[in-house]
C-alpha cells in the first residue's frame, strides 16, 4: 500500500499547492514531524504555477512519477487560472489514479460555535468521485443547446457502495444512507440505489436506507446527527458535503481522502482562499485532520490518535483560536495555532473523543471493462437528434415522409425531454433541438447499422442531425425511458 525508505520510514509526495496551500500543508508537516510519524516526504509541484509554465494538464511528470511510486499523497488545494488549461489538475489527479472514494467526514468541533452545537454530528459524506458530470464529457449540440453526459457504471455504483459499508464497519459506525436522485434519472441514479439495495443484506451489521437526495439535503440541516455515513453520487456528493461542512464550522474544519485502489489523496474540502494567501491567518484544521486521515490509512492509528486529541484539546481549551471562528481581527496566527497543537501533543480533551479505527478493507472488484453481461440484446430502434428551426408539427411530417421507405416509423418528437409529436394539447416552449424517436415496423426485428445509417441517411438529406443513440433492450428489459408525455 505504501513505498517504505531505506531508513524504514513509509514516503509520501506532499504538493503545497496554492494560495493558503503552502500554509496548510507546513503546519499539517511540522505536526507530522513533531509526533514522530515515521513519514518521509517528497515535494512535487501541481496546479497554477504548472499552468503558467504552459503544461495544459496542470501535473507535471515528475509529480506523476512520485505518486506512481509511494501511492500516497498530502496536498494543498490547487487552483486553475482564468486562462490556463481547460481541465481541473485536481480533478485530473483524482481520474489518473482512480480515486473513485472521495470520503468526507466532519464531526461537531469543542469551542466552534454553530447552530447545531452540542448535537453530536458526527457523519461522513463518501462521493463517488470519478463518474457521474463529472466526466465532464460535454458537447455543445447546438448553438444554443449544451449537452452533459452523465455517465454511470454498475462497476462503480458497487465499488462506492462496497466502499462505504466497509468504512462504516471500520469506523465502528451503525448506519448507511444512499442518497439518489433515483425518482427522476431511474437508469443512471437508479443504478446507485439498486446496487446499494442488492449489496446491503451482506453487511446485517449496519443499517442500511435509501434517501432521496433533495430530502437528504433537508434532513441535513434539520436533523443532522440522524446520519453516520451518506454514500452518493458524484454530484450529490460534492454539493452535501459542502453543506455538511458548514454545519460543523465551515471549510476551515473539513477534511477529505480520494481513495482508489493503488492511490489515496489526502486533502482538504477547501480550495485555495486567495484573499488569506500569505497573511499567516488561515485556519489549517482541514489540512491537519486529512493528514490524520492519512496515517490511519498508512495504519498509523496511534499517531493518528495523538494528533486527533491534541487538535480537539486545543480547540477545547480555547486559548489560541483561528479567525474564521472568532474573527480575523482578534485571531491568532496559523503558526501559533499549529504551535499550541504541537505543545499539546499528549494531551486528551475532556468533553468529546477520538474514535476508534480498523484499517478498511477496500472492495476488491475485477478489472475486467465488461462488468455486466447480458445473455440477449436488441436493438429495437433509435433516437436521432436534429438541430432545425421547424416547429414541431411540420417537423414531424417531414420526418414521417423521410422514413416513409424505411423499417422504421417515428414514434415521436420530443422537445428536452417533453413529447411534441405528436401533438399532446399542451403548450411547450420548443428550441432549436429535437429528440426524434424511430422503432422498427416489425417489432420482433432487430435493427441492423445499415438500416440506421440508411434512416441517417434519409434525414440528413433534409435536416441537420448531431447525435443518434441506439435503442436497446437487455435481457428483454427496455434500457431507454420514455419522453414526458410519451404513451
Ligand atoms: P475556497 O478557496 O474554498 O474559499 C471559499 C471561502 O471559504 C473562503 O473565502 C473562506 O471564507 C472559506 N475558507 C476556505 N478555506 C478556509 C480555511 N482553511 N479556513 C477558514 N476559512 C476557509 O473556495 P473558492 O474561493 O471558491 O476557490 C478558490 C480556488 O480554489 C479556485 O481556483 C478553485 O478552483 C480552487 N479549489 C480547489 C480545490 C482543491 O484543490 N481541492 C477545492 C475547491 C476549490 P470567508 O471568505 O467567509 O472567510
Amino acid at each position: 500500500m505504501s513505498y517504505i525508505t531505506e531508513t524504514g520510514k513509509k514516503l509520501i509526495t506532499v504538493i503545497p499547492g496554492d494560495g493558503v496551500g503552502p500554509e496548510c500543508i507546513n503546519s499539517a508537516l511540522r505536526i507530522l514531524e513533531a509526533v514522530g510519524a515515521p513519514l518521509e516526504w517528497e515535494i512535487r509541484e501541481a496546479g497554477a504555477s504548472v499552468f503558467k509554465k504552459g503544461l495544459e494538464s496542470g501535473v507535471p511528470p515528475e509529480t506523476i512519477e512520485s505518486i506512481r511510486k509511494t501511492r500516497v499523497v498530502l496536498k494543498g488545494p490547487l487552483e486553475t487560472p482564468v486562462g490556463y488549461g481547460e481541465k481541473s489538475a485536481n480533478v485530473t489527479l483524482r481520474k489518473l489514479f482512480e480515486t473513485y472514494a472521495n470520503v468526507r467526514p466532519v464531526r461537531e468541533m469543542p469551542n466552534v460555535p454553530t447552530p447545531y452545537s452540542g448535537r453530536g454530528i458526527d457523519l461522513v459524506v463518501v462521493r463517488e468521485n470519478v463518474e457521474d458530470l463529472y466526466a465532464g464529457i460535454e458537447h455543445m449540440q447546438t448553438p444554443g443547446v449544451a449537452q452533459t453526459l452523465k455517465l454511470i457504471s454498475r462497476k462503480g455504483c458497487e465499488k462506492i457502495v462496497r466502499f462505504a459499508f466497509e468504512l462504516a464497519r471500520a469506523e465502528g459506525r451503525k448506519k448507511v444512507h444512499c442518497a439518489t436522485k433515483s425518482n427522476i434519472m431511474k437508469f443512471s441514479e437508479g443504478m446507485l440505489k439498486r446496487v446499494f439495495e442488492e449489496i446491503a443484506p451482506e453487511y446485517p451489521d449496519i443499517e442500511a436506507n435509501h434517501i432521496i437526495v433533495d430530502n437528504c439535503a433537508h434532513q441535513l440541516v434539520k436533523r443532522p446527527e440522524q446520519f453516520e455515513v451518506i454514500v452518493t453520487t458524484n454530484m450529490n456528493g460534492d454539493i452535501l458535503s459542502d453543506l455538511t461542512s458548514a454545519l460543523i464550522g465551515g471549510l476551515g474544519f473539513a477534511p477529505s481522502a480520494n481513495i482508489g485502489n493503488e492511490v489515496a489523496i489526502f486533502e482538504a474540502v477547501h480550495g485555495s482562499a486567495p484573499k488569506y494567501a500569505g497573511k499567516n491567518v488561515i485556519n489549517p484544521t482541514a489540512v491537519i485532520l486529512s493528514a490524520v486521515m492519512m496515517l490511519r490509512y498508512l495504519a498509523e492509528f496511534e499517531a493518528a490518535a495523538t494528533i486527533e486529541n491534541a487538535l480537539l484539546y486545543t480547540l477545547e481549551e480555547g486559548k489560541v483560536r483561528t479567525g474564521d471562528v472568532v474573527g480575523y481581527d482578534r485571531c491568532n496566527t496559523t503558526t501559533e495555532y499549529t504551535d499550541a497543537i504541537i505543545a499539546n501533543l499528549g494531551k486528551k480533551p475532556s468533553t468529546t473523543f477520538v474514535r476508534e479505527y480498523r484499517p478498511i478493507r477496500l472492495p476488491q472488484l475485477p478489472p475486467d471493462p465488461v462488468y455486466v453481461r447480458p445473455n440477449i440484446r436488441r436493438v429495437i430502434g433509435v433516437d436521432v437528434f436534429v438541430e432545425t428551426e421547424l416547429m414541431p408539427e411540420p417537423l414531424g411530417q417531414l420526418l414521417e415522409t423521410l422514413a416513409a421507405e424505411s423499417p422504421f416509423y417515428l414514434k415521436m418528437i420530443s422537445n428536452r425531454g417533453t413529447k411534441v409529436y405528436p401533438p399532446t394539447g399542451a403548450i411547450t416552449d420548443v428550441v432549436d433541438h429535437y429528440r426524434c424517436r424511430f422503432l422498427l415496423r416489425d417489432s420482433q426485428g432487430e435493427a441492423t447499422d445499415t438500416q440506421i445509417l440508411d434512416l441517417l441517411q434519409r434525414i440528413g438529406s433534409r435536416l441537420r442531425w448531431m447525435h443518434l443513440e441506439k435503442l436497446q433492450e437487455f435481457n428483454g428489459a427496455i434500457g431507454f425511458t420514455k419522453a414526458q408525455g410519451e404513451d
